[in-house]
């Protein structure tokens, strides 16, 4: 199946998400440059239907089986094929029906779909940060056997990988990664140990899905970002310098030999990275709201606290000792979320348990792809039984 040369086929792995409705956007606003070929969900399958009848994709996938013969039975009427399970969801990334995966499937659930993509050589769109955290060498290692190429779509990496143009042949120094301290910037545990996911999920910037807006609010989010940045951009994590920046107006920078430092800046709007992932080499016109100097006319810089915020702590442990340590703690840190949303750990206890489950799994420096998905089960195991989940 080939598709007109101008025409970029994408698959939304994740459509109905933050990232994945603000892709289908993108493709909305770009119809004579991009269409939507498979669309997938894990239960929302009303919103997957609604986006089906829309856009026509080739193919749909709903994660929970339960939900098949609904989604099934609403596009009946339609020549899209629809699928059901997780194995369906790596069948279908190994399609030859698109060119570009956006994978915007939240958490430890990306890996394999997008390690499917890989190995068909897709260009890969990546939101699924949790994807280079678990199995950051593997995933580098078999884009590269299969040629497949890996455009960040999180803001700050896409800042990072803009700045790079042209920089090929010069060192890097240093990357500044831009944090904008969440909701609690400036708060100490006192105030931490009583905070409920209705606080935590008020992110003053952005509008993301649940799981990464408490991971901003606990700075998990730029711990994960920071193991993120160590393969995308192969840099050592003595290269890696995070800043608080509230504003969330510059995304990040690059730090060159000479000294001398790129900025890349606008509001915080995700549909730009998104933007830029689809349309990379190229830049393409739009009407997003523009950044005026004139508006916010202050810029300000601060150190995190490390002392309040531990898991940018535990994360450049995970970071600098690498082999299954940052798989253990995504594990961890995507149970103690979970059970957090649930009300059943406090705001403060995420970190602890974070901790726990680093030190009691057992370290393996070179994990197999295998031994990630081991670790992954044991971490999360291990939390649920600490909490009694
Ligand atoms: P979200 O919760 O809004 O959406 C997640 C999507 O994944 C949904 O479509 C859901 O159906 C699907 N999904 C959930 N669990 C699944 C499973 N087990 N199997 C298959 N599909 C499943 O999340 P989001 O905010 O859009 O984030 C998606 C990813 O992008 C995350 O890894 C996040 O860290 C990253 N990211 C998000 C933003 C943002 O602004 N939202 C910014 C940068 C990076
Ligand atoms: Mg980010």
């Amino acid at each position: 199946m080939s598709s007109p040369s101008n025409i970029k086929r994408i698959a939304i792995f994740g459509s109905t998400g933050s990232i994945g409705t603000q892709t289908l956007d993108v493709i909305a606003a770009n119809s004579d440059k991009f269409s939507a070929e498979i669309l997938t969900a894990q239960n929302n399958e009303d919103l997957l239907i609604q986006q089906a009848l829309r856009f026509q994709p080739n193919v749909v996938v709903i994660g929970n089986e339960s939900k098949y013969l609904k989604v099934k039975e609403a596009l009946k009427e339609t020549d899209i094929k629809v699928f059901a399970g997780e194995k369906a969801l790596e069948e279908t990334a190994a399609m030859d029906c698109y060119d570009l995966m956006m994978a915007a499937i939240v958490g430890f659930a990306g890996l394999k779909p997008t390690l499917c993509a890989i190995a068909n050589g897709k260009t890969i769109g990546l939101a699924n940060k949790e994807t280079l955290v678990v199995a950051g060498e593997i995933v580098m290692q078999k884009a590269r056997e299969s040629g497949s190429v890996i455009l960040p779509v999180d803001s700050e990496h896409s800042a990072i990988f803009q700045c790079l143009v042209g920089e090929s042949k010069n060192r890097i120094e240093k990357l500044i990664l831009t944090a904008s301290g969440g909701p609690f910037l400036g708060r100490k545990a006192n105030y931490l140990v009583n905070v409920k996911k209705e606080h935590a999920l008020q992110h003053p910037n952005w509008n993301m899905g649940a799981k990464i807006t408490i991971d901003s609010a606990t700075l998990m989010n730029k711990g994960l970002e920071m193991i993120e940045a160590k393969h995308l951009f192969a840099i050592t994590p003595q290269q890696i310098q995070v800043i608080i920046h509230p504003q969330s107006i510059i995304h990040s920078m690059v730090q060159f030999a000479d000294g001398s430092i790129k900025a890349q800046m606008g509001l915080p709007d995700m549909k730009l990275p998104i933007q830029y992932a689809l349309s990379y080499p190229n830049r393409i016109e739009n009407n997003f709201p523009r950044y005026d100097f004139r508006k916010v006319d202050t810029l300000t810089f601060v150190e995190p606290d490390l002392r309040t915020f531990r898991n940018l702590i535990l994360a450049s442990i995970a970071l600098e000792k690498g082999g299954n340590l940052p798989c253990v703690m995504n594990a961890a840190n995507e149970i103690a979320v979970y059970a957090f949303l649930k009300n059943r750990i406090g705001f403060l206890d995420m970190t602890d348990v974070i901790e726990k489950a680093m030190e009691t799994i057992s370290f393996i420096e070179k994990p197999t792809l295998d031994d990630c998905y081991a670790s992954d089960g044991e971490a999360r195991n291990f939390v649920a039984n600490l909490i009694k989940l």
